[in-house]
């Protein structure tokens, strides 16, 4: 049968009707262990009481109203994000691209109203993943993003990954007004910027000025063992991005920010139909309440210890298909060296769900809510999907 939906995918021949924590059911009745979580997007798996219950109660009293008015729904949230973060001030949104577009204007207006307009250039890095609009893909500069979609739209620097000498010589230029980067890359498979080198980052801004935007969008709301990542380096940005997590699979983002460098985003410079609606507002809220319960952080610190052993001793058993593990929390992926696809095809087929990544990497994205015996059960199952592929071979 011929898909009326735009083949932008290549989709895995899976349909799922039905999730429950870290459970998903297929169209024939199996049931998948969810490694993925929708793209690190179910932070508190699927149907959590605390989120269908709050989207059951916003759905009976009010859906939409716009941003014309006050929502009740979005103060409430922001107050529980300031709360939470360096942040001052935000802006909902419906998606992580849009945070990005807005975190990019917000940049760029603050420079236009401290007198520097030329200050327009956001420095970006390798292998970063901000989103698929034109501006996003732009930022991102990979050709495997951007082939066949230009022009693209100008104003950012792409550095290699680590590249001190190129980030110090970029940083001088009097173009450049903001750095962008994902404290913990994501899609281009699970690769840390280490603690000190976002120290080094921050220190560097601090020094000319430039806005420190963080991405969050994959690794935030928990996923690293922290409410956001860059707190492991004790650290604070200017702007921030955050979706994925934050919705626990309602669609939302928001862009987090300092009073100082939001000060040029006066009434009438951004808007969204859309953002910020009560339903998403709500549901958020629910997951801000769960992920800063006293306690749920340190219970995600042991569990996702817990599988990082286990996740070593599987690399060990299986030194043909694997090669290490990296990332932190539950943001972690498995360097392979069989391909990586094979070996989430291979899951597949133990039932079991992860996501492929840059680098040959296997990306294993829990649930932040996942179990002592669901951690073992994926082990278990991974193991045989690697013997699967080592029979295969022989
Ligand atoms: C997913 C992701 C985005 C894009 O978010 P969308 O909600 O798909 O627009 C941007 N940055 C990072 C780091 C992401 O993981």
């Amino acid at each position: 049968m011929i898909s009326p939906v735009l083949p932008s995918y290549s989709r895995a021949p899976l349909s799922f009707v039905e999730g429950d924590g870290a459970w998903l059911v297929d169209d024939q009745g199996r049931r998948f262990l969810d490694f993925a979580s929708g793209i690190a997007v179910m932070a508190l798996g699927h149907g959590h009481p605390a989120l269908v219950g709050a989207l059951k109660a916003q759905a009976e009293k009010l859906w939409h109203t716009s941003n014309l008015y006050t929502v009740p729904e979005q103060e409430e949230l922001a107050t529980k994000l300031v709360e939470h973060t360096f942040a001052d001030t935000m802006f909902f949104c419906n998606s992580g691209t849009e945070a990005g577009e807005l975190a990019v204007k917000m940049a760029r207006k603050y420079w236009h109203e401290s007198g520097q307009p030329e200050r327009t250039t956001v420095i970006c890095f390798d292998g970063a993943f901000h989103g698929r609009s034109i501006g996003m893909i732009s930022a991102a500069g990979a050709e495997k993003l951007t082939k066949g979609f230009g022009p693209l739209t100008p104003g950012f620097i792409q550095l290699p990954f680590g590249d001190h000498d190129a980030l110090r010589e970029a940083a001088a230029k009097p173009e450049v007004g903001a750095i962008m980067l994902e404290p913990v890359q994501g899609e281009s498979g699970i690769k840390p910027v280490p603690d000190q080198c976002l120290k080094g980052l921050r220190d560097l801004c601090d020094e000319h000025g430039h806005l420190m935007i963080l991405d969050e969008i994959q690794c935030g709301m928990g996923r690293t063992g922290k409410l956001f990542a860059h707190e492991w380096a004790g650290i604070t940005p200017d702007i921030m991005m955050i979706a994925k997590g934050i919705g626990g699979g309602f669609p939302i983002g928001a862009l987090l920010a300092t009073e100082d460098a939001a000060k040029g985003m006066t009434p009438g410079t951004h808007g969204s139909t859309y953002g910020g609606n009560p339903l998403g507002c709500a549901v958020a809220s629910a997951v801000m309440d769960e992920i800063t319960r006293d306690g749920f952080l340190e219970d995600v610190n042991r569990r996702a210890g817990l599988l990082r052993q286990k996740l070593e001793g599987l690399v060990a058993a299986h030194p043909d298909i694997f090669d290490s593990v990296r990332g932190s929390g539950f943001m972690l992926g498995i360097v392979c060296k069989a391909t990586n696809l094979d070996v989430v095809n291979a899951g597949y087929a133990q039932e079991m769900l992860t996501v492929p990544g840059g680098d040959n990497v296997v990306r294993l994205l829990p649930a932040l809510t996942v179990t002592e015996e669901e951690i073992a059960e994926g082990i278990d199952r991974l193991d045989r999907a690697a013997t699967a592929l080592e029979t295969q071979s022989a």
